[in-house]
C-alpha cells in the first residue's frame, strides 16, 4: 500500500483500534486517507475540530435480530444492519445487501464509501448502507417476503424520506424492495414514496433506475477513454458478475460497439468468443434465476464455462475490465495478468472490487483506472432523481432520466479529472474522487459545527 501522511497516521491507527476485526472498513479508510495528504498540506484547517476523525465515525449504527419462519415451519434467525454514516449533505442514502458474508465491518465500509460517492453526484444526499447475512439463494418467494417483512418490522422506525432512504444492492432487487416498502407503508400508515428507491414503476419508481449503475459506469469509462483519444468501439471487454450492475454494463458497452467476451457469477465464469448474448443472459439470470453455467450449455458452440476453483475471469485477455460483482474480487495477481494481456482501462462497477495491490499495479503500469466511488455513482444519482420525482409527484420519460444520468456522470468524471490535476496527480482518478468527495462533505460539516 502507498504511504499515508504522518499527520493522518494516528487517525488510521485509531480507526483500526476502535473497529477491530473489520478489514474491509480499514481498507476503505486507508484508501481515502492516502489521498488526503495533499489536501491537508494545502488546506491544514481540515485537521481542526477532529473533522477527519468525525468523518471516519458513523453517526449511528443499528444492529438487530430478524426472526422469520421458513417454508418447513422452522424458525430462522438472521442479523440486520443499518449504518447511518453521514448526513451532512442530506438524508442517509444507500442500498441494502442480502448476502451471507454481510457483517458490520462490510456495511461500515460500504457506508463510508457511499458518503463520498453521494457527495460526488452533487445531489443533496448523505451516506448510509444496510443489509443482512440472509442468503436469498434457494429461498422461495414466500420466504423472501416473510424475511423482508420481519426485517422492516424493526428497521421502519429508523427510516423516513427526510431521514434515511434505502435502495437495492447485492441480493436486493425490485422484488425485495417491493416487500420492504409494502411493510413500511403498512406499519406507518402512510404512502411515503420517497423512503425507498429502486421501486417498480407501478408504485413510484423511476425509469432508468434499474439500468443506471451499469450505464453510468459505461459513460464514465467512455469519458476516460476519450481523454486518450479512444473509445469502446471494437474493444474486447470483460465484465465480472451477472447481476444488476453487470447486465446493464454489458447492454451499454454493446451499444457503444464494445465486444463483451466474458461474465461470471460466484460459481465461475463463461467465455463467449462470439460475444455475450444479452437476451439469453437476461433470461437465465433475471427470469429463471439460474447459474451461469447454463449460459454455456444453452449457447453451445463458441461458449464455455470455467468453474471458480479452476481459474479467474481476469485470465481472459481484454482491452477493458469492468469488475461488477463484489469487493476484493480482483487481486494484485489478477491485475498483473490483465496488464500482461494488454488491458488499457478498468472501470469499477462494484464497490471496492480491486485490492490495494491491484490498484497500485494498474496505476504503476499507466492503465486508466476508474474507482467505484466515482464510476458506479450513477445508481445512487438516479435514486436521487427518483426521490425528486416522488417529491414533485412527477414521472419523467426514460430519455429524460437517462439524459440527466449522462450529464451527472460526465460531471463526476470531469470533477475527478480536474481535482487530480489541481492536486498534482494528473490522471489519478482515485485521488480525484477521494479529494472531490471529501471536500464537499468536509465543507458542509465545518459549517454545521461540532455535531
Ligand atoms: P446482484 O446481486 O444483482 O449481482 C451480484 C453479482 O455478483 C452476481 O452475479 C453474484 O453471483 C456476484 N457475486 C456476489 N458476491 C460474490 C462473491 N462473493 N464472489 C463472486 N461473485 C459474487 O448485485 P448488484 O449487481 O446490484 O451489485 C454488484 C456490485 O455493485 C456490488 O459491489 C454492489 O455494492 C455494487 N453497486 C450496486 C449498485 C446498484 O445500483 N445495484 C450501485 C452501486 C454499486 P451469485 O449470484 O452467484 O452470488
Amino acid at each position: 500500500m502507498n504511504s499515508i501522511d504522518e499527520k493522518l497516521q494516528p487517525i488510521l491507527a485509531e480507526v483500526v483500534r476502535r473497529n477491530a476485526g473489520e478489514p474491509e472498513f480499514h481498507q476503505a479508510v486507508h484508501e481515502v486517507l492516502e489521498s488526503l495528504g495533499r489536501v491537508v498540506a494545502k488546506h491544514p484547517h481540515y485537521l481542526d475540530h477532529a473533522l477527519i476523525e468525525r468523518i471516519c465515525e458513523p453517526e449511528r449504527q443499528i444492529i438487530f435480530r430478524i426472526p422469520w419462519v421458513d417454508d418447513k415451519g422452522q424458525v430462522q434467525i438472521n442479523r440486520g444492519f443499518r449504518v447511518q454514516f453521514n448526513s451532512a449533505l442530506g438524508p442517509y442514502k444507500g442500498g441494502m445487501r442480502f448476502h451471507p458474508s454481510v457483517n458490520v465491518g462490510i456495511i461500515k465500509f460500504l457506508g463510508f464509501e457511499q458518503t463520498f460517492k453521494n457527495a460526488l453526484t452533487g445531489m443533496p444526499i448523505g451516506g448510509g448502507k444496510g443489509g443482512s447475512d440472509f442468503d436469498p439463494k434457494g429461498r422461495s418467494d414466500a420466504e423472501i417476503m416473510r424475511f423482508c417483512q420481519s426485517l422492516m418490522t424493526e428497521l421502519h422506525r429508523h427510516l423516513g424520506e427526510q431521514t434515511d432512504v434505502p435502495a437495492g444492492d447485492i441480493g436486493v432487487g425490485g422484488r425485495e424492495i417491493g416487500y420492504m416498502f409494502g411493510q413500511y407503508k403498512r406499519l406507518n400508515n402512510r404512502f411515503e414514496a420517497g423512503v425507498f428507491t429502486g421501486k417498480a414503476l407501478a408504485y413510484g419508481g423511476s425509469r432508468a433506475r434499474t439500468e443506471a449503475t451499469g450505464y453510468g459506469n459505461t459513460y464514465f469509462v467512455q469519458a476516460m477513454l476519450e481523454t486518450r483519444g479512444t473509445s469502446f468501439d471494437g474493444k474486447k471487454v470483460v465484465v465480472s458478475g451477472s447481476g444488476n450492475v453487470a447486465i446493464y454494463t454489458i447492454e451499454k458497452v454493446q451499444s457503444y460497439g464494445g465486444k463483451i467476451i466474458a461474465c461470471s457469477d460466484s460459481s465461475g465464469y463463461v467465455v463467449d468468443e462470439n460475444e455475450i448474448d444479452l437476451e439469453l443472459l437476461k433470461d437465465i439470470k433475471n427470469v429463471r434465476r439460474e447459474r451461469i453455467s447454463e449460459y454455456a450449455r444453452r449457447r453451445g458452440q463458441g461458449a464455455h464455462f470455467i468453474a471458480a476453483d479452476k481459474g479467474s475471469i481476469w485470465d481472459v485477455p481484454c482491452d477493458v475490465a469492468m469488475p461488477s460483482a463484489t469487493q476484493n474480487e480482483l487481486s494484485g495477481k489478477d491485475a498483473a495478468t490483465l496488464i500482461r494481456n494488454g488491458v488499457i482501462a478498468v472501470g469499477e462497477g462494484a464497490n471496492m472490487p480491486s485490492t490495494p495491490e491491484a490498484i497500485k499495479a494498474f496505476q504503476d503500469a499507466g492503465v486508466m483506472f476508474a474507482p467505484g466511488k466515482a464510476a458506479n455513482a450513477g445508481g445512487v444519482a438516479t435514486s436521487a432523481l427518483e426521490m425528486q420525482q416522488n417529491a414533485s409527484r412527477d414521472s419523467w420519460t426514460f430519455d429524460q432520466t437517462e439524459a440527466r444520468l449522462a450529464t451527472i456522470m460526465r460531471g463526476i468524471h470531469d470533477s475527478c479529472y480536474q481535482t487530480a490535476e489541481e492536486y498534482g496527480a494528473p490522471g489519478n482518478y482515485v485521488l480525484g474522487a477521494n479529494v472531490a468527495g471529501f471536500v464537499r462533505v468536509a465543507e458542509a460539516m465545518r459549517m454545521l459545527g461540532v455535531i
